[in-house]
């Protein structure tokens, strides 16, 4: 696992300096979402959400999914097929 993540880190290098690869901004992205990250790395994630279409989408769909889950934990009437769906969406993500 160390050499893959040297290698990502290896093409993202030639590229940019600092520059952050899709697996780390992947992985940050929950505590970004959570305002947790320090300024330093909150910035570099917004860095590479900028240049990064893929993972820029995966946090808009990760901010919906956030906001879905606040409301059917908020409300106890929430409908049960979209407990369902939000419980298989997460499951099933890979
Ligand atoms: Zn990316």
């Amino acid at each position: 696992m160390k050499e893959i993540r040297w290698f990502l880190g290896t093409i993202a290098n030639d590229e940019e300096d600092l520059r952050m690869t899709c697996e780390e901004a992947v992985r940050k992205l929950h505590e970004y979402l959570d305002h947790e990250l320090d300024h330093a790395s909150a910035e570099q994630v917004e860095k590479h959400l900028e240049i990064c279409r893929t993972c820029c989408d995966h946090m808009e769909f990760e901010k919906h999914m956030k906001k879905l889950i606040h409301q059917v934990c908020c409300q106890q009437k929430a409908p049960a097929f979209l407990r369902d769906k939000i419980m298989n969406t997460l499951s099933s993500d890979d």
